[in-house]
């Protein structure tokens, strides 16, 4: 160690890796929050501070009736479906996501994916049933559903300790279950399953990542599955195509309905969610950026 430390010139000394740096300061600092690094005040709060959950907003503009695409106009045609819903349809009937994956919403969705801030997953869950609720009364949709999560292969999920999408899942199953009433959520973590691990969708034309998920998803137990609807829950959807991929595999298992309830949407028509790599997203986000 010694010797490491005098080949290297003093100016390096302060570039320690900066997750190296920051895991030690959420040790020192167990109370900071985990998306703007200010004192956290509240206990049961998921490591997310009072102003930082406020300021996560739904988006409540314009959307894709069909997809969920946040559309930059205000004025909607009475078909005003997205152009790639139009060019394709997805396998999916419909999905919706909570906000726009950007600025707090995208640093929390790090966080979670990155920093296993489990309990921030399961608080950050909650805000499905917002979606859901509003897709629902205009929709006219069934009580009974089964909540999947899109599954991790395997091997990441080891890698990560728990599959992010699940997290949220069990946060939105608790919401739906304090709100009472006569809706039926059950949460089934097992009966779809990725077969094959993939490149990372980031960074990839609409096409490729089509292709890229394409059978790469698969029913394990269809006996539960056929005839019933389904809840498919995904902390960040983009184009839509590992969505549309599941919804493929659960209709042809004989899943009746499939909606996709997303955390956080990634289009490339609002800020802040430009085609950034996953490399550059493993890095925890360091707030004021
Ligand atoms: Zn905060
Ligand atoms: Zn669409």
């Amino acid at each position: 160690m010694r010797a490491a430390a005098a080949l290297q010139a003093p100016t390096h000394r302060p570039s320690l890796p900066r997750q190296f740096t920051e895991n030690l300061l959420a040790l020192l600092l167990p109370s900071a929050c985990a998306v703007c690094s200010g004192e956290l005040r509240e206990s049961l709060s998921g490591g997310i501070c009072g102003r930082c959950w406020r300021a996560l907003e739904p988006w409540t503009g314009a959307i894709c009736p069909r997809c969920g695409l946040p559309l930059a106009t205000r004025v909607l045609a009475a078909d005003s479906m997205c152009s790639d819903c139009r060019l394709e349809r997805p396998h999916f009937d419909f999905a919706r996501s909570f906000g726009i994956y950007s600025g707090r919403l995208r640093r929390a969705v790090l966080e979670l994916k990155f920093h296993r801030r489990e309990r921030l997953g399961v608080r950050l869950g909650r805000l499905l049933a917002e979606p859901w609720l509003a897709l629902k009364s205009a929709s006219g949709l069934p009580e009974s559903w089964l909540i999947l999560p899109v599954p991790l292969h395997r091997s990441r999920e080891r890698e990560r300790g728990y599959n992010q999408a699940e997290v949220l899942a069990r946060g939105f199953v608790k919401a739906m279950r304090q709100r009472g009433g006569s809706a039926l959520f059950r949460l089934d973590r097992r009966s779809l399953v990725r077969e094959r691990s993939t490149a990372p969708q980031s960074g990839l034309s609409v096409q490729a990542r089509r292709e890229n998920v394409r059978s790469v998803f698969a029913v394990t137990r269809p006996t539960r599955l056929r005839d019933r609807d389904v809840i498919l829950v995904d902390d960040v959807m983009t184009t839509g195509a590992t969505a549309s991929a599941c919804a493929a595999a659960l209709k042809r298992a004989g899943v009746r309905r499939v909606i996709v309830l997303a955390l956080a949407r990634a289009t490339p028509q609002f800020p802040d969610v430009a085609s950034r790599t996953l490399k550059e997203e493993g890095t925890r986000p360091v707030a004021g950026t």
